[in-house]
């Protein structure tokens, strides 16, 4: 009987003070499989490398997962019966672990110094440890631990034989034990190693299904052989496959373009970064391609996981942006629009919401909103063949007839939606052209834009009465010139 026959899984990160996309995704997996299973979601903080440490970066972990709507259910914060959550808070743990497998052989005391591994390193034929220190005798090993020698503590690996082990993505691997270095269990300042750390907490974590990128996929063996040491049970391995930037080059913090956070600076929503990478490497079955977490919870399953690694495709996933902007109901999409507005040049000057009514369908990314919007400020010099509108029959002289006629009937009303809907029909009877011709005649007169977000009437109401009168006269002047 198995004892992880209940569904755990774990996100272990290393406290590196940014989410890389790639990380988040084998978190979402990891969770999508847990919550489907009813089963439980563990935060674990890889905190091991001291070098590597970043202050406040448990945070950027907690806040990401937050905003990405997964809930922890054991953690650093959460607690449970499994804690510390920390490595470095789990450090007497390991060293218990390494000198039970000392005592049966599986591991050893090495105290090699730099110089004798560089020189190793450095030598022909085989690089790896040469099992120097397996051969010391007990009283050596006493003798110089009582010294105070600096020491490592080494797996002892087979030297014979295959190990091998099914993974539930890549399948049946086997990997020749001579090939296997004595990987270092405990460094010399007394914590371990991942390689070590890994496979005791999975174990004392009753983690049932390991998720992880598949750089490990190649150690994985070796962790199978300390599983074996303790006489413990493997966990299930599931091994996920790179976001890849293009064919060659894998989605780093490099090239400016992997972090969590910079998506959502970027003007991403989180809940479309988190449906679009669970696409990245998963193919869910039949067509449809927007999720929210719920579906993606009924739909995740570890058999529709790629072998083969994905492209990041930023063009989709703003598409997909777009989609989940589009269904925000208006407060929130405000709410989420307004540090983009601020950032814009019509900052403090007009009202955000008339022009949060123009954009919400027409922009894919938030961070498009200063460019949409710049188009108001850059009031200038409108060239003639500005106004060339093959379908609606303008040149410069139908141009020129419609603005001279609409001004004073423009100057005559309030400036409503609903009145200057109907003044601009009733001038393109009048004039017998189209209303689509004094529709856009007058955008551009208003605008100098032959593209904008939104129309005549969504711009006068926005600029107001005065401004927008300014405008059409400016541009009658223009056009007579
Ligand atoms: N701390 C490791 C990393 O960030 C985690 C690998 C694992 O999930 O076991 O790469």
């Amino acid at each position: 009987m198995s004892e992880l026959n209940r569904v755990r899984t774990r996100f272990a990160p290393s406290p590196t003070g940014f989410m890389h996309i790639g990380n988040l995704r084998t978190a979402l997996y990891a969770y999508l499989f847990a919550k489907q299973n009813n089963g439980d979601f563990i935060l674990r903080i890889e905190d091991t490398d001291l070098e590597r440490f970043v202050p406040g970066a448990i945070d950027v972990v907690y806040s990401t997962l937050k905003e990405s709507g997964m809930e922890i259910s054991e953690g650093p914060n959460e607690g449970g019966n499994y804690g510390p959550y920390i490595q470095t808070e789990r450090k007497d743990i390991y060293m218990k672990y390494a000198l039970e497998l000392v005592e049966k052989k599986a591991a050893y005391y090495c105290f090699c110094d730099k110089e004798r591994l560089e020189t190793l390193a450095n030598s022909e034929g085989i690089k790896r440890y040469d099992k120097h220190c397996l051969h010391l005798s007990d009283e050596e090993v006493k003798m110089r631990l009582a010294r105070g020698d600096k020491f490592v503590i080494r797996q002892n690996m087979p030297t014979e034989g295959i190990s091998e082990f099914d993974d539930l993505v890549f399948g049946h691997v086997e990997i020749p034990n001579n090939e296997l270095e004595d990987q270092i269990l405990i460094k010399s300042d007394g914590l371990p190693t991942y390689n070590f750390a890994n496979v005791v907490d999975d174990h004392l974590m009753k983690i049932s299904h390991v998720m992880r990128g598949n750089e490990y996929l190649s150690s994985t063996p070796k962790y199978n052989l300390l599983y074996d040491a303790f006489g413990w049970e493997h966990p299930k391995y599931v091994h996920l496959t790179p976001i890849m930037k293009d064919a060659q080059r894998k989605l780093s913090k490099r090239y400016g373009d992997a972090n969590f956070d910079d998506f959502i600076k970027k003007g991403y929503l989180p809940e479309a970064i988190i449906n679009y990478i669970a696409l990245l490497g998963w193919s869910p079955k039949g067509e449809e391609e927007k999720f929210s977490m719920e579906e993606l919870i009924e739909k995740f399953s570890i058999s529709g996981l790629s072998k083969s690694s994905s492209i990041f495709d930023q063009t989709k996933m703003s598409w997909l942006n777009g989609e989940y902007i589009k269904q925000l109901p208006f407060d929130e999409f405000m709410k989420k629009a307004k540090p983009f507005f601020d950032a814009s040049c019509i900052k403090d000057r007009y009202d955000y919401e008339k022009f949060g009514k123009l954009l919400q369908s027409r922009i894919e990314i938030l961070s498009e909103i200063p460019e949409k919007v710049a188009f108001i400020d850059q009031f200038n010099v409108i060239e003639k063949e500005q106004y060339y509108h093959k379908k609606f029959k303008i040149d410069e002289n139908v141009a020129l007839k419609i603005l001279e006629y609409s001004i004073p009937k423009l100057e005559a009303i309030e400036f409503t939606e609903d009145n200057l809907h109907a003044t601009i029909v009733k001038i393109a009877e009048e004039l017998e052209v189209k209303s689509g011709a004094v529709y856009t005649v007058l955008r551009i007169a208003i605008s100098s834009c032959n593209v904008t977000p939104g129309g005549i009437v969504e711009i006068a109401d926005i600029l107001g009465k005065d401004e927008s009168m300014r405008r059409f006269n400016k541009a009658l002047e223009w056009l007579k010139e």
